[in-house]
């Protein structure tokens, strides 16, 4: 007899970005670019490993304390009083958790209970959906709208009701680059306030900004004793392998999410976290050279995409660009995707993944733009060969 696995894990598939790339790994020496995946294919800044192998060297090889190590805690206080003016307490407000996806879990596991409902912007990063259901909550979906991905203030209201725990929201956001603004920030606000809900907000991309500012819904009136604001390691760092995230929180949120982390994971990589320590202590240019960095990349695979006949819905954050394919004659994004990566060598990912209704991103693909320019120039290369069928 077959091992009997669970509900939960029925209600919902594999990831179809890992899928993307396993697609694309199975062309073996093809010529080809992965764009479906959210990874650099850059080093990460080199004293950041220093710091990792020198902890190594020293015999930092045993557990880290379980909500995270204090040089890091202390770090990510004193960074997030540079960038924000706000410094959260070290010893009551942080925990350090294995990766953004790992924070996300915990804090939802923390806050949610079996028939409370989760909202959700769709479109959305792949794993809130799974996350809301594992965590035993209903994820309710709202619709952000292209062009410029604006929630309906109607549609958003009526999402709330009396079972409404918590809502996600995603800034700068992926898939869509959209940076909340001020006004749909307190518009979100004024609704957690009234409803009694927590925002959980992961802002892994906030240091890829390209059209601003970036604005934490923790820093808004009445909201920092309500929020769980989630980064990490992964993105602004280019070490999305080293699995480490971070969670800010009041501390009776933080008391549960630390209870949650460590029946979880026990605690992130501890030589890790010594060198992500020092990682949060750079000056100020190493995150203006890197929005700077991603601006560029941006414009250039933007124009590429415009060129070639896709709709480019323009980012103003993080490191993904949404199109529409309708222009290019296609209107089933399964298919095209499947199809680019077996005739051109370039893998992206369906919009449908990204909808609880798959039909509304049937006609969307995301590309993902944190490469080396060569790697770009490259993609540019193939996508231009679509102009020629
Ligand atoms: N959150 C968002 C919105 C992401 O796009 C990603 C990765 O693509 C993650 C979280 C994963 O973060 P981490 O590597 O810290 O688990």
């Amino acid at each position: 007899m077959p091992i009997r696995t669970s509900q939960k894990a029925s209600l919902f598939g594999e990831s179809v970005i890992r899928e993307m790339t396993r697609l694309f790994l199975a062309r073996g020496d093809k010529p080809g670019v992965n764009l479906a995946q959210g990874f650099p294919d850059f080093p990460a800044p080199l004293a950041m490993k220093e710091a990792a192998c020198r902890a190594i060297m020293n015999d930092v090889n045993q557990y880290a304390v379980t909500w995270g190590a204090r040089s890091l805690r202390h770090a990510i206080a004193d960074k997030t009083a540079r960038f924000y003016g706000d410094r959260p307490d070290p010893e009551r407000e942080i925990t350090v958790a294995c990766g953004a996806t790992e924070a996300m879990m915990a804090a939802l596991m923390a806050v949610v209970d079996p028939g409370d409902e989760v909202i959700v912007f769709e479109p959305f990063y792949e794993n809130y959906g799974p996350d809301a259901i594992l965590s035993g909550a209903t994820p309710r979906f709202v619709t952000l709208h292209e062009p410029d991905w604006s929630f309906d203030l109607a549609e958003l209201t009526a999402a709330f009701n009396d079972n409404t725990r918590a809502i996600i929201i995603n800034t700068p956001n992926n898939p869509t680059g959209k940076v909340f603004t001020r006004e749909e920030l307190t518009q979100i606000a004024d609704l957690c306030q009234k409803w009694d809900v927590t925002a959980i907000t992961d802002e892994i991309y906030e240091h890829m900004v390209y059209e601003g500012p970036h604005i934490r819904i923790a820093d808004l009136p009445g909201m920092r004793e309500r929020t769980i604001t989630i980064s990490g390691l992964s993105k602004t760092y280019s070490a999305t392998g080293w699995r480490i995230g971070w969670l800010i929180a009041p501390p009776e949120a933080t008391n549960a999410i630390r209870k949650v982390h460590d029946f979880l994971t026990v605690g992130a990589a501890a030589p890790l976290q010594e060198g992500a320590a020092l990682a949060l202590t750079f000056p100020d240019e190493y995150y203006t050279r890197l929005t700077n960095l991603y601006r560029e990349k941006r414009d250039f695979m933007a124009n590429v995409l415009r060129e070639t006949g896709f709709q480019v819905y323009d980012p103003h954050g993080a490191y993904y660009i949404m199109t529409d394919i309708g222009g290019l004659g296609w209107d089933n994004d399964i298919a095209f995707t499947h199809w680019l990566i077996e005739t051109h060598g370039v893998a992206v990912v369906p919009g449908s993944s990204f909808y609880r209704d798959p039909a509304l991103g049937r006609t969307k693909v995301r590309f993902c733009y944190c490469k080396k320019p060569e790697t770009l120039e490259t993609a540019a290369k193939l996508l231009r060969g679509l102009r020629g069928g």
